[in-house]
Protein backbone atom coordinates (compact mmCIF):
# COMPACT_ATOMS: atom_id res chain seq x y z
CA UNK A 1 0.00 0.00 0.00
CA UNK A 2 0.90 3.57 -0.86
CA UNK A 3 1.97 5.65 2.27
CA UNK A 4 -0.32 8.15 0.84
CA UNK A 5 -2.79 5.88 1.47
CA UNK A 6 -1.77 5.20 5.14
CA UNK A 7 -1.76 9.08 5.90
CA UNK A 8 -5.18 8.95 4.63
CA UNK A 9 -6.48 6.53 6.70
CA UNK A 10 -4.71 8.44 9.69
CA UNK A 11 -6.50 11.53 8.62
CA UNK A 12 -9.95 9.45 8.69
CA UNK A 13 -9.57 8.26 12.09
CA UNK A 14 -8.92 11.67 13.49
CA UNK A 15 -11.58 13.27 10.71
CA UNK A 16 -14.32 10.88 11.97
CA UNK A 17 -13.75 10.24 15.51
CA UNK A 18 -11.45 6.58 15.78
CA UNK A 19 -8.20 7.65 16.76
CA UNK A 20 -7.00 11.00 18.55
CA UNK A 21 -3.10 11.44 19.78
CA UNK A 22 -3.36 11.12 23.44
CA UNK A 23 -3.18 14.48 25.38
CA UNK A 24 -2.89 16.31 21.75
CA UNK A 25 -4.14 19.75 23.27
CA UNK A 26 -0.77 19.57 25.63
CA UNK A 27 1.52 18.80 22.65
CA UNK A 28 0.63 14.98 22.86
CA UNK A 29 1.80 12.06 24.58
CA UNK A 30 4.06 9.83 21.85
CA UNK A 31 3.03 6.17 21.63
CA UNK A 32 0.11 7.05 23.42
CA UNK A 33 -3.46 7.19 21.61
CA UNK A 34 -6.89 7.49 22.35
CA UNK A 35 -10.29 6.13 21.02
CA UNK A 36 -12.57 8.16 20.02
CA UNK A 37 -16.27 7.75 19.19
CA UNK A 38 -16.27 5.00 16.48
CA UNK A 39 -12.68 3.83 17.51
CA UNK A 40 -14.33 2.55 21.20
CA UNK A 41 -17.29 0.52 19.43
CA UNK A 42 -14.88 -0.94 16.46
CA UNK A 43 -12.66 -1.81 19.54
CA UNK A 44 -15.38 -3.11 21.68
CA UNK A 45 -16.54 -5.15 18.58
CA UNK A 46 -13.33 -6.33 17.66
CA UNK A 47 -12.98 -7.74 21.56
CA UNK A 48 -15.99 -8.92 21.39
CA UNK A 49 -15.80 -11.10 18.47
CA UNK A 50 -12.56 -12.50 20.22
CA UNK A 51 -14.18 -13.22 23.07
CA UNK A 52 -17.24 -15.50 21.87
CA UNK A 53 -14.88 -16.94 19.75
CA UNK A 54 -12.83 -17.89 22.44
CA UNK A 55 -14.85 -17.91 25.53
CA UNK A 56 -18.31 -18.50 24.16
CA UNK A 57 -18.37 -20.73 21.50
CA UNK A 58 -16.09 -23.46 22.98
CA UNK A 59 -16.70 -25.77 25.91
CA UNK A 60 -13.22 -26.02 27.02
CA UNK A 61 -12.45 -22.35 27.68
CA UNK A 62 -13.30 -20.17 30.84
CA UNK A 63 -12.70 -16.23 31.11
CA UNK A 64 -10.54 -14.21 33.49
CA UNK A 65 -10.40 -10.80 34.49
CA UNK A 66 -7.14 -9.87 36.45
CA UNK A 67 -5.61 -6.53 38.54
CA UNK A 68 -3.34 -4.66 35.97
CA UNK A 69 -0.59 -3.60 38.88
CA UNK A 70 1.12 -6.70 39.71
CA UNK A 71 3.25 -8.22 42.64
CA UNK A 72 7.05 -7.70 41.81
CA UNK A 73 7.20 -11.82 42.92
CA UNK A 74 4.98 -12.15 39.58
CA UNK A 75 7.38 -11.12 37.37
CA UNK A 76 10.28 -12.16 39.19
CA UNK A 77 9.25 -15.76 38.54
CA UNK A 78 8.33 -15.39 35.41
CA UNK A 79 11.53 -13.96 34.25
CA UNK A 80 10.24 -10.39 33.39
CA UNK A 81 12.45 -8.68 35.73
CA UNK A 82 15.65 -10.23 34.31
CA UNK A 83 14.70 -10.73 30.75
CA UNK A 84 12.44 -8.33 29.71
CA UNK A 85 14.78 -5.90 28.63
CA UNK A 86 15.55 -4.36 25.10
CA UNK A 87 19.57 -3.59 24.24
CA UNK A 88 19.85 0.20 23.67
CA UNK A 89 22.19 2.56 22.17
CA UNK A 90 22.81 6.29 23.04
CA UNK A 91 23.71 8.66 19.90
CA UNK A 92 26.72 10.49 21.31
CA UNK A 93 26.28 13.42 19.25
CA UNK A 94 22.22 14.55 18.94
CA UNK A 95 21.43 12.35 21.96
CA UNK A 96 18.65 10.35 20.69
CA UNK A 97 18.07 6.35 21.98
CA UNK A 98 17.66 3.62 19.89
CA UNK A 99 16.76 0.28 19.79
CA UNK A 100 19.98 -2.23 18.84
CA UNK A 101 18.19 -4.23 16.47
CA UNK A 102 16.35 -1.50 14.77
CA UNK A 103 19.96 -0.09 13.34
CA UNK A 104 21.30 -0.04 9.74
CA UNK A 105 24.57 -0.59 9.67
CA UNK A 106 24.97 1.50 13.55
CA UNK A 107 23.96 4.64 12.10
CA UNK A 108 21.97 6.94 14.15
CA UNK A 109 18.77 7.55 12.32
CA UNK A 110 18.09 10.67 13.56
CA UNK A 111 21.61 12.64 12.72
CA UNK A 112 23.66 9.83 10.93
CA UNK A 113 26.17 9.84 13.60
CA UNK A 114 28.12 5.99 13.93
CA UNK A 115 29.29 7.99 17.42
CA UNK A 116 26.75 5.31 19.15
CA UNK A 117 27.63 3.82 22.79
CA UNK A 118 27.69 0.45 23.32
CA UNK A 119 24.75 -1.81 23.53
CA UNK A 120 22.35 -1.60 27.52
CA UNK A 121 19.91 -3.39 28.34
CA UNK A 122 16.74 -1.56 29.01
CA UNK A 123 13.90 -3.33 31.16
CA UNK A 124 10.35 -2.20 29.20
CA UNK A 125 8.34 -2.67 32.42
CA UNK A 126 6.63 0.38 34.13
CA UNK A 127 6.31 0.37 37.80
CA UNK A 128 4.72 2.59 39.91
CA UNK A 129 4.41 3.15 43.92
CA UNK A 130 1.91 1.24 46.12
CA UNK A 131 0.49 2.69 49.30
CA UNK A 132 0.85 5.95 50.45
CA UNK A 133 4.93 6.31 50.91
CA UNK A 134 6.58 6.50 48.02
CA UNK A 135 10.05 4.98 49.77
CA UNK A 136 10.43 2.18 47.08
CA UNK A 137 9.45 -0.79 49.27
CA UNK A 138 6.47 -1.15 48.08
CA UNK A 139 6.17 -1.06 44.35
CA UNK A 140 4.16 -2.86 41.63
CA UNK A 141 4.31 -3.30 38.13
CA UNK A 142 2.00 -2.44 35.17
CA UNK A 143 1.76 -6.00 33.57
CA UNK A 144 3.76 -5.99 30.36
CA UNK A 145 1.52 -8.98 29.36
CA UNK A 146 -1.68 -10.18 30.56
CA UNK A 147 -1.23 -13.39 31.20
CA UNK A 148 0.94 -13.84 34.33
CA UNK A 149 -1.98 -13.64 36.16
CA UNK A 150 -3.45 -16.37 34.07
CA UNK A 151 -0.93 -18.46 35.13
CA UNK A 152 -1.11 -17.58 39.16
CA UNK A 153 -5.17 -17.54 38.92
CA UNK A 154 -5.17 -21.47 37.39
CA UNK A 155 -5.77 -23.25 40.51
CA UNK A 156 -8.56 -20.75 41.36
CA UNK A 157 -10.30 -21.09 38.18
CA UNK A 158 -9.55 -25.00 37.67
CA UNK A 159 -10.80 -25.53 41.20
CA UNK A 160 -14.20 -23.07 40.57
CA UNK A 161 -15.07 -24.55 37.70
CA UNK A 162 -13.88 -28.46 37.68
CA UNK A 163 -12.39 -27.91 34.41
CA UNK A 164 -9.79 -31.18 33.27
CA UNK A 165 -6.86 -30.90 30.99
CA UNK A 166 -7.13 -29.53 27.99
CA UNK A 167 -8.83 -26.22 28.61
CA UNK A 168 -7.87 -22.79 28.46
CA UNK A 169 -8.71 -19.65 30.56
CA UNK A 170 -8.69 -16.24 28.04
CA UNK A 171 -8.65 -12.81 29.13
CA UNK A 172 -8.72 -9.34 27.22
CA UNK A 173 -7.21 -6.19 28.60
CA UNK A 174 -4.36 -3.30 28.82
CA UNK A 175 -0.66 -4.55 28.94
CA UNK A 176 1.95 -1.80 29.59
CA UNK A 177 5.67 -1.21 27.74
CA UNK A 178 8.12 1.75 27.97
CA UNK A 179 8.77 0.60 24.33
CA UNK A 180 12.25 2.74 23.19
CA UNK A 181 10.65 3.72 19.53
CA UNK A 182 7.15 3.66 19.24
CA UNK A 183 5.81 4.57 16.66
CA UNK A 184 4.37 3.80 13.05
CA UNK A 185 0.56 5.25 14.34
CA UNK A 186 -1.09 2.44 16.55
CA UNK A 187 1.23 -0.63 15.87
CA UNK A 188 3.68 0.37 18.48
CA UNK A 189 2.74 2.10 21.52
CA UNK A 190 3.31 1.91 24.90
CA UNK A 191 -0.27 0.90 26.64
CA UNK A 192 -2.21 -0.94 24.81
CA UNK A 193 -4.68 -4.28 24.59
CA UNK A 194 -3.90 -7.82 24.07
CA UNK A 195 -6.40 -10.77 23.47
CA UNK A 196 -4.83 -13.69 25.43
CA UNK A 197 -5.29 -17.22 25.46
CA UNK A 198 -3.73 -19.90 27.94
CA UNK A 199 -4.26 -23.50 26.65
CA UNK A 200 -3.61 -26.12 29.21
CA UNK A 201 -2.54 -29.19 27.34
CA UNK A 202 -0.81 -32.48 28.39
CA UNK A 203 2.76 -32.79 27.64
CA UNK A 204 2.97 -34.30 24.39
CA UNK A 205 0.04 -33.63 22.88
CA UNK A 206 1.41 -29.70 22.76
CA UNK A 207 2.66 -29.50 19.16
CA UNK A 208 -0.51 -31.13 17.71
CA UNK A 209 -2.50 -28.00 19.83
CA UNK A 210 -0.52 -25.46 18.70
CA UNK A 211 -0.68 -26.30 14.97
CA UNK A 212 -3.94 -26.46 15.88
CA UNK A 213 -4.25 -22.92 17.41
CA UNK A 214 -2.24 -21.22 14.62
CA UNK A 215 -4.73 -22.45 12.29
CA UNK A 216 -7.42 -21.79 14.07
CA UNK A 217 -5.90 -18.03 14.87
CA UNK A 218 -5.58 -17.53 11.02
CA UNK A 219 -9.10 -18.72 10.45
CA UNK A 220 -10.24 -16.01 12.78
CA UNK A 221 -8.70 -13.24 11.16
CA UNK A 222 -10.14 -13.97 8.02
CA UNK A 223 -13.00 -13.90 9.20
CA UNK A 224 -12.94 -10.75 10.53
CA UNK A 225 -12.01 -9.53 7.16
CA UNK A 226 -8.10 -10.15 7.08
CA UNK A 227 -7.34 -11.26 3.54
CA UNK A 228 -5.72 -14.61 3.11
CA UNK A 229 -2.84 -12.91 0.71
CA UNK A 230 -2.11 -10.01 3.45
CA UNK A 231 -1.27 -12.71 6.13
CA UNK A 232 2.15 -14.71 6.50
CA UNK A 233 3.09 -16.95 8.79
CA UNK A 234 6.27 -16.91 10.32
CA UNK A 235 8.37 -19.18 12.70
CA UNK A 236 10.71 -18.33 15.36
CA UNK A 237 14.39 -19.38 14.48
CA UNK A 238 15.36 -21.82 17.53
CA UNK A 239 17.89 -19.15 18.73
CA UNK A 240 15.13 -16.19 18.47
CA UNK A 241 12.89 -17.73 20.74
CA UNK A 242 11.64 -15.82 23.99
CA UNK A 243 13.17 -17.56 26.90
CA UNK A 244 9.95 -19.69 27.89
CA UNK A 245 9.02 -20.81 24.53
CA UNK A 246 9.55 -24.23 22.83
CA UNK A 247 8.11 -22.73 19.60
CA UNK A 248 6.63 -19.50 18.34
CA UNK A 249 4.80 -18.66 15.14
CA UNK A 250 3.98 -15.05 14.18
CA UNK A 251 1.07 -14.16 12.23
CA UNK A 252 2.53 -11.45 10.41
CA UNK A 253 0.01 -9.06 8.46
CA UNK A 254 0.75 -6.38 5.42
CA UNK A 255 0.69 -3.26 7.36
CA UNK A 256 1.19 0.55 5.74
CA UNK A 257 4.89 -0.03 6.63
CA UNK A 258 5.76 -3.91 5.78
CA UNK A 259 4.78 -6.99 7.17
CA UNK A 260 4.58 -7.35 10.84
CA UNK A 261 3.50 -9.24 13.91
CA UNK A 262 -0.32 -9.00 14.41
CA UNK A 263 -0.76 -12.04 16.85
CA UNK A 264 1.87 -14.40 18.06
CA UNK A 265 1.13 -18.20 19.13
CA UNK A 266 3.73 -19.63 21.37
CA UNK A 267 4.26 -23.24 23.23
CA UNK A 268 5.13 -22.18 26.41
CA UNK A 269 5.74 -25.59 27.56
CA UNK A 270 5.33 -26.02 31.28
CA UNK A 271 7.18 -22.82 31.87
CA UNK A 272 5.35 -20.47 33.91
CA UNK A 273 2.91 -23.09 35.94
CA UNK A 274 5.79 -24.64 36.35
CA UNK A 275 7.83 -21.41 37.51
CA UNK A 276 5.18 -20.15 39.89
CA UNK A 277 4.91 -23.44 41.38
CA UNK A 278 5.46 -24.79 45.04
CA UNK A 279 7.63 -27.77 45.79
CA UNK A 280 9.10 -27.49 42.06
CA UNK A 281 11.45 -30.41 42.68
CA UNK A 282 8.13 -32.43 42.46
CA UNK A 283 7.36 -32.29 39.17
CA UNK A 284 9.37 -33.62 36.12
CA UNK A 285 9.95 -29.88 34.64
CA UNK A 286 11.17 -29.52 31.28
CA UNK A 287 11.49 -25.78 30.69
CA UNK A 288 14.84 -24.16 32.55
CA UNK A 289 12.94 -22.11 35.58
CA UNK A 290 13.90 -20.20 38.32
CA UNK A 291 14.14 -21.87 41.96
CA UNK A 292 10.87 -20.45 43.81
CA UNK A 293 10.77 -20.45 46.81
CA UNK A 294 7.65 -17.79 47.82
CA UNK A 295 4.61 -20.16 45.96
CA UNK A 296 1.93 -21.23 48.28
CA UNK A 297 0.15 -23.30 45.65
CA UNK A 298 1.42 -25.96 43.52
CA UNK A 299 -0.14 -25.49 40.00
CA UNK A 300 -0.51 -29.08 38.65
CA UNK A 301 -3.11 -31.14 37.91
CA UNK A 302 -3.50 -35.27 38.62
CA UNK A 303 -3.24 -37.77 35.72
CA UNK A 304 -6.62 -39.45 35.83
CA UNK A 305 -5.37 -42.85 34.65
CA UNK A 306 -1.71 -42.62 36.33
CA UNK A 307 -3.17 -40.70 39.33
CA UNK A 308 0.60 -39.03 38.96
CA UNK A 309 0.50 -35.34 39.06
CA UNK A 310 2.21 -33.44 36.34
CA UNK A 311 2.76 -29.37 35.21
CA UNK A 312 0.35 -29.00 32.21
CA UNK A 313 2.02 -27.62 29.33
CA UNK A 314 0.81 -24.33 27.85
CA UNK A 315 -0.15 -22.93 24.52
CA UNK A 316 -0.55 -19.56 24.14
CA UNK A 317 -2.09 -17.28 21.07
CA UNK A 318 -1.62 -13.94 21.86
CA UNK A 319 -3.21 -10.81 19.87
CA UNK A 320 -2.65 -7.25 20.00
CA UNK A 321 -6.00 -5.62 19.95
CA UNK A 322 -4.74 -1.92 18.53
CA UNK A 323 -2.42 -4.28 15.98
CA UNK A 324 -5.94 -5.86 15.15
CA UNK A 325 -7.47 -2.72 14.52
CA UNK A 326 -4.96 -0.78 12.63
CA UNK A 327 -4.99 -3.78 10.24
CA UNK A 328 -9.09 -4.38 9.86
CA UNK A 329 -8.93 -0.11 9.08
CA UNK A 330 -6.25 -0.43 6.63
CA UNK A 331 -8.07 -3.76 5.07
CA UNK A 332 -11.49 -1.76 4.87
CA UNK A 333 -10.00 1.62 3.86
CA UNK A 334 -11.37 2.15 -0.30
CA UNK A 335 -11.49 5.12 -2.48
CA UNK A 336 -13.97 4.80 -5.28
CA UNK A 337 -15.01 6.90 -8.10
CA UNK A 338 -18.17 7.49 -7.66
CA UNK A 339 -20.17 10.48 -10.66
CA UNK A 340 -16.90 11.92 -10.63
CA UNK A 341 -16.29 12.19 -6.90
CA UNK A 342 -13.99 10.20 -4.42
CA UNK A 343 -16.24 7.88 -2.64
CA UNK A 344 -14.84 6.87 0.39
CA UNK A 345 -15.97 4.17 1.91
CA UNK A 346 -14.95 1.65 5.10
CA UNK A 347 -15.82 -1.98 4.31
CA UNK A 348 -15.63 -3.25 7.38
CA UNK A 349 -17.58 -6.64 8.13
CA UNK A 350 -21.42 -5.49 9.98
CA UNK A 351 -20.44 -7.41 13.05
CA UNK A 352 -17.20 -5.12 13.34
CA UNK A 353 -18.79 -1.64 12.29
CA UNK A 354 -18.90 1.44 14.90
CA UNK A 355 -22.48 2.21 13.89
CA UNK A 356 -25.05 -0.46 12.45
CA UNK A 357 -27.91 1.47 10.96
CA UNK A 358 -28.22 4.78 10.60
CA UNK A 359 -31.70 6.40 10.57
CA UNK A 360 -32.27 9.69 8.89
CA UNK A 361 -35.39 11.83 8.99
CA UNK A 362 -35.38 13.28 5.41
CA UNK A 363 -36.28 17.08 7.09
CA UNK A 364 -34.33 17.91 10.07
CA UNK A 365 -36.40 18.73 13.43
CA UNK A 366 -39.65 17.64 11.99
CA UNK A 367 -41.56 16.14 14.96
CA UNK A 368 -43.51 13.33 12.70
CA UNK A 369 -40.13 12.28 11.06
CA UNK A 370 -37.90 12.54 14.04
CA UNK A 371 -40.37 10.45 16.05
CA UNK A 372 -40.91 7.92 13.61
CA UNK A 373 -37.03 7.55 13.23
CA UNK A 374 -37.10 7.48 16.68
CA UNK A 375 -39.54 4.50 17.00
CA UNK A 376 -37.43 2.45 14.41
CA UNK A 377 -34.00 3.14 15.93
CA UNK A 378 -35.42 2.37 19.11
CA UNK A 379 -36.63 -1.21 17.34
CA UNK A 380 -33.11 -1.80 16.06
CA UNK A 381 -31.39 -1.29 19.06
CA UNK A 382 -33.09 -3.82 21.36
CA UNK A 383 -32.42 -6.60 18.30
CA UNK A 384 -28.62 -5.97 20.95
CA UNK A 385 -26.59 -5.93 17.30
CA UNK A 386 -24.86 -2.89 18.48
CA UNK A 387 -25.03 0.67 18.37
CA UNK A 388 -28.04 1.92 16.30
CA UNK A 389 -28.00 5.50 15.07
CA UNK A 390 -30.29 8.88 15.05
CA UNK A 391 -28.51 10.76 12.23
CA UNK A 392 -30.86 14.37 12.13
CA UNK A 393 -28.91 16.53 9.88
CA UNK A 394 -31.50 17.06 7.45
CA UNK A 395 -28.60 16.03 4.56
CA UNK A 396 -28.99 12.67 3.27
CA UNK A 397 -25.86 13.02 0.86
CA UNK A 398 -23.67 14.47 4.02
CA UNK A 399 -24.87 11.79 6.28
CA UNK A 400 -24.31 8.97 3.74
CA UNK A 401 -20.77 10.49 3.33
CA UNK A 402 -20.34 10.31 7.20
CA UNK A 403 -21.45 7.10 7.41
CA UNK A 404 -19.73 5.67 4.17
CA UNK A 405 -16.55 6.86 5.70
CA UNK A 406 -17.17 5.12 9.23
CA UNK A 407 -18.91 2.17 7.75
CA UNK A 408 -22.15 1.93 8.13
CA UNK A 409 -23.92 -1.11 6.58
CA UNK A 410 -27.15 0.93 6.18
CA UNK A 411 -28.64 3.93 6.07
CA UNK A 412 -32.71 4.16 6.45
CA UNK A 413 -34.49 7.33 5.13
CA UNK A 414 -37.55 7.96 6.97
CA UNK A 415 -39.45 10.98 4.25
CA UNK A 416 -43.02 12.34 4.29
CA UNK A 417 -44.58 9.18 2.14
CA UNK A 418 -43.31 6.75 5.12
CA UNK A 419 -45.97 8.58 7.48
CA UNK A 420 -48.47 7.03 4.77
CA UNK A 421 -47.16 3.93 3.56
CA UNK A 422 -44.87 2.81 6.89
CA UNK A 423 -41.99 2.32 4.21
CA UNK A 424 -38.35 3.34 4.38
CA UNK A 425 -35.75 4.11 1.86
CA UNK A 426 -32.62 1.39 2.47
CA UNK A 427 -29.20 2.12 1.08
CA UNK A 428 -26.46 -0.35 0.81
CA UNK A 429 -22.84 1.03 2.07
CA UNK A 430 -21.32 -1.13 -0.33
CA UNK A 431 -23.47 -1.65 -3.69
CA UNK A 432 -25.07 2.30 -2.77
CA UNK A 433 -28.52 0.36 -3.82
CA UNK A 434 -31.88 2.13 -2.79
CA UNK A 435 -34.72 -0.17 -1.88
CA UNK A 436 -38.18 0.66 -0.41
CA UNK A 437 -39.14 -1.69 2.32
CA UNK A 438 -42.06 -1.98 4.87
CA UNK A 439 -41.05 -0.83 8.34
CA UNK A 440 -42.77 -4.12 9.65
CA UNK A 441 -39.79 -6.30 7.36
CA UNK A 442 -37.37 -3.74 8.58
CA UNK A 443 -36.12 -6.18 11.66
CA UNK A 444 -35.40 -9.33 9.83
CA UNK A 445 -33.83 -7.19 6.81
CA UNK A 446 -31.73 -5.64 9.13
CA UNK A 447 -30.67 -9.24 11.10
CA UNK A 448 -29.78 -10.15 7.85
CA UNK A 449 -26.50 -8.10 7.70
CA UNK A 450 -25.34 -9.90 10.78
CA UNK A 451 -25.81 -13.91 9.60
P1 LIG B 1 7.09 -7.01 18.81
O1 LIG B 1 8.13 -8.04 18.43
O2 LIG B 1 6.37 -6.40 17.65
O3 LIG B 1 7.56 -6.01 19.83
P2 LIG B 1 6.27 -8.93 20.72
O4 LIG B 1 6.74 -10.20 20.09
O5 LIG B 1 7.06 -8.33 21.82
O6 LIG B 1 5.95 -7.84 19.59
P3 LIG B 1 4.29 -10.28 22.22
O7 LIG B 1 5.01 -10.15 23.50
O8 LIG B 1 4.26 -11.60 21.51
O9 LIG B 1 4.79 -9.16 21.21
O10 LIG B 1 2.81 -9.75 22.44
C1 LIG B 1 1.67 -10.31 21.82
C2 LIG B 1 0.95 -9.31 20.97
O11 LIG B 1 0.73 -8.08 21.67
C3 LIG B 1 1.71 -8.90 19.70
O12 LIG B 1 1.50 -9.81 18.66
C4 LIG B 1 1.09 -7.55 19.40
O13 LIG B 1 -0.12 -7.69 18.66
C5 LIG B 1 0.77 -6.99 20.76
N1 LIG B 1 1.79 -6.02 21.18
C6 LIG B 1 2.97 -6.28 21.77
N2 LIG B 1 3.65 -5.15 21.99
C7 LIG B 1 2.88 -4.13 21.53
C8 LIG B 1 3.02 -2.72 21.49
N3 LIG B 1 4.09 -2.11 21.99
N4 LIG B 1 2.04 -1.99 20.90
C9 LIG B 1 0.94 -2.59 20.41
N5 LIG B 1 0.74 -3.92 20.44
C10 LIG B 1 1.68 -4.69 20.99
Amino acid sequence: MAVEKSDDLVALCKRRGFIFQSDEIYGGQKGLYTFGPMGVELKNNLKQAWWKTMVWQRDDVEGLDASILTSPNVLKYSGHESTFTDPLCDCKDCKSRWREDQLTDSTCPSCGSKNLTEARPFNLMFKTAIGPVDDGSSFAYLRPETAQQIFTNFKNVLDSTSRSIPFGIGQMGKSFRNEITPGKFIFRVREFEQMELEFFVKPGTDEEWFKYWVQARIDWWVEQGIKKENLEILEAPSNDLSHYSKATTDLLYKFPHGFEELEGIANRQDFDLGSHTKNQAEFDISADVMENKDSTTKLAVQDLETKKWYIPYCIEPSAGVERGVFALLNEAYKEEEVDGKTRVVLGLKPHLSPIKAAIIPLKRNNEDLVNQAKDIKNTLQKLGMGRVMLENSGNIGKSYRRHDEIGTPICITVDFETLEDKAVTVRDRDTMEQKRISISELASYYEKYFD
